[in-house]
């Protein structure tokens, strides 16, 4: 009990001190906020960073120019393992030049290579930088990939038949990449290690419009406990299909799955298109074991009866639509 008593306190202490924390923090960023505002207005003496007489960015002096031309270099030099760097050639120097400028457009040091590197990786550049590279290493050659029909499988559906796999190749010589791209390589030696595996995937060639045109009965037996139409001035879009023999909720019609997920007042609910204007719904499953763009067979399971979402009792809420209009399912299933 005491203990109990000593958190409570606890806690509201804390609660107090964060409270204040946070206010305070609030109070410092609107301060801080008018400052930067006020600041970015002012003008400074700052360094343009130019190539070819056109302004790539700005950072504060001189110091952080140099910093930025030296990770300029840094960044286009960079090797792995297996590589070794033979030369770094730019086609003109970055130049300082000072400038006075508003305090906003003062870039760090960061953002300042992130600029000069996208003009450098961008349609047109400033600067070029020509990095030569010799290279002795393994690389990875990607495996390709092969389509074949199936026609078993419906249209839009895919099956990887056999898993691709990327082979190995030893490689000696010189690569020569420009502005990080590579331009052209000359290759000295060169060794399969291992070749890749092309990946086969079948394409299914089925046609889509798959209903057989007859709906079954997507219950295990059962009565009809409800309707279709208007009751008691509401409009009752389905019928419910209630005391079934077991709760296996079946395809009524082979199709696809548009939808499987939980829906409002539906609850847990299945809709198939059959690809001849006709749709199925089914609400208030317990579960389904279908999901959104699979075909399903008439006659296939597709989840179980339940009262999930405004259901008093345990069944199956049935809706059928032809070309988009609400049907009375009692025209199309005899229970
Ligand atoms: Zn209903």
């Amino acid at each position: 009990m005491k203990n109990i008593a000593k958190r409570f306190v606890y806690t509201r202490n804390r609660t107090g001190r964060t409270l204040f924390s946070v206010c305070l923090i609030f109070f410092v960023m609107l301060r801080f906020e008018n400052f930067t505002v006020e600041a970015a207005d002012e003008m400074v003496s700052a360094i343009a960073i130019e190539a070819d007489g056109k302004v790539l960015t700005y950072v504060g002096d001189s110091v952080e120019f140099e910093n930025v031309v030296n990770s300029v270099e840094t960044y286009f030099s960079k090797i792995e393992e297996g590589e070794k760097l033979v030369s770094v050639e730019f086609n003109r120097p970055l130049e300082a030049k000072e400038v006075m400028i508003s305090a906003g457009e003062v870039k760090s040091e960061v953002e300042a290579l992130g600029a000069i590197v996208r003009n450098m990786k961008g349609t047109t550049p400033l600067l070029m930088v020509t990095v030569v590279k010799e290279v002795a290493k393994n690389e990875e050659i990607p495996y390709g990939v092969e389509y074949r029909n199936n026609k078993e499988l419906y249209k839009g559906i895919q099956k990887v038949k056999r898993k691709g796999q990327n082979g190995v190749r030893y490689v000696e010589g010189t690569i020569l990449y420009v502005n990080g791209a590579k331009e052209s390589s000359e290759i000295m030696q060169e060794e399969i290690l291992q070749e890749p595996i092309t990946e086969i995937v079948e394409e299914g060639t089925k046609s889509t419009s798959i209903g057989t045109g007859t709906l079954i009965v997507p219950t295990n037996g059962g009565y009809v406990s409800s309707g279709f139409g208007t009751r008691d001035g509401q409009m009752h879009k389905g019928i419910d299909i209630a005391r079934p023999n077991t709760y296996t909720i079946v395809a009524a019609d082979t199709g696809r799955v548009t939808f499987a997920g939980t829906d409002g007042g539906y609850g847990k609910k299945v809709i198939i298109d059959h690809g001849n204007g006709i749709e199925t719904v089914y609400a208030h499953l317990a579960s389904f074991t279908v999901k959104k763009g699979q075909v399903i067979e008439q006659g296939k399971r597709i989840g179980v009866m339940g009262k999930t979402g405004w259901a008093t009792g345990v069944h199956l809420h049935f809706e059928v639509y032809s070309n988009g209009v609400l049907k009375n399912p009692t025209h199309y299933i005899k229970l």
